[in-house]
């Protein structure tokens, strides 16, 4: 299965905004920043931006890294709408700057945790939209299961972007880890089988078909959001896999299994041996597995 590796042959455009400011880079380097934290680093002409609203710069920044991607060709990441607000309705000016641009299939939307709490005509209405426009979400359960909610009492949000819903609707929705080991997640070993089943959770995707769209969440849509050209199982892909001790899928998100090969372009690059567990009682040892067999 893929991680969220970077795709080497495409520089990738991303917006980040938190309570500090606001950044657009191009892969590591920064193209972009306003707010308090960058005022040495914002070019004189754009200085003027710190002092506009919040919600005028974001889009300001939406505009302008779709503006940068399309002048470049690039595929663009915004991370935006990561919020309880349910006015926090960024995704929109995404959508229509991406159409705008021509930019269709070329952009994702990232955390969008504000439409999990957003009015549902509203929304109605933005799902078509973000679909028209050939968006892609990636969803990250762990931070935001974490983070979201944290102004509420009881009844507390899950915060999560309506993962299923979007999916339903035919976008390519996929599931990130985003933060890793930060002040603001620090529990993450970049694990994809532990974040689909956090968003699975999350999501109440525990169906049959929904567990295997929540493994899809973390395989071939990432690749699809990477556009990763030769990715997957069949002839004529790059031979590169993670063999896991489980039976299927569903397994593999129940146990979160040994890896038991990472194959690289056909090497070997990773082993790790089976785990097996030992039972001792009055008898003879027993070996547990808990694996289902196939
Ligand atoms: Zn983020």
């Amino acid at each position: 299965m893929p991680m969220n590796a970077r795709n080497q042959d495409k520089p990738t455009v991303r917006g980040e905004y938190n309570s500090t400011g606001y950044e657009i880079w191009l892969d590591d380097r920064l193209v972009y920043a306003a707010g308090n934290h960058v005022q040495d680093s914002v070019q004189p002409a754009r200085r003027r931006q710190d002092r506009l609203p919040p919600r005028v710069i974001r889009s300001f920044c939406i505009r302008s890294a779709r503006e940068i991607a399309a002048e470049r060709g690039l595929p663009v990441d915004l991370h935006c709408d990561e919020t309880d607000d349910p006015l926090s309705q960024h995704v929109e000016t995404l959508a229509c700057e991406t159409e705008r641009l021509g930019l269709q299939g070329r952009v994702t939307g990232s955390h969008l945790t504000s439409m999990h709490s957003m009015d549902n005509y509203y929304v109605s209405k933005l799902i078509p939209l973000m679909r028209d426009a050939g968006l892609h979400v990636v969803a990250n359960p762990l931070i935001n299961i974490t983070i979201q909610g944290r102004h509420d009492t009881y009844p507390k949000r899950r915060g999560m972007t309506r993962v299923k819903e979007l999916m339903a609707a035919g976008i390519n929705v996929a599931m990130g880890h985003d933060c890793v080991m930060d002040p603001w997640y620090s529990l993450g070993s970049h694990d994809m089988l532990e974040v689909a089943h956090m968003g699975l959770h999350v999501g109440q995707m525990t169906g049959m078909a929904e567990m295997r769209r929540c493994f899809e969440a973390v395989t071939i849509n990432a690749a699809k959001v990477m556009d990763l050209r030769g990715y997957g199982l069949a002839p004529g892909c790059h031979a590169d896999f993670v063999v896991l001790q489980a039976a299927d899928p569903i397994e593999a998100l129940r146990l979160r299994p040994a890896r038991l090969q990472v194959v690289r372009r056909g090497k070997v690059i990773a082993e790790t041996p089976p785990v097996t567990a030992t039972l001792h009682t009055q008898q003879s040892p027993l070996t547990v597995e808990f694996s289902r067999g196939s």
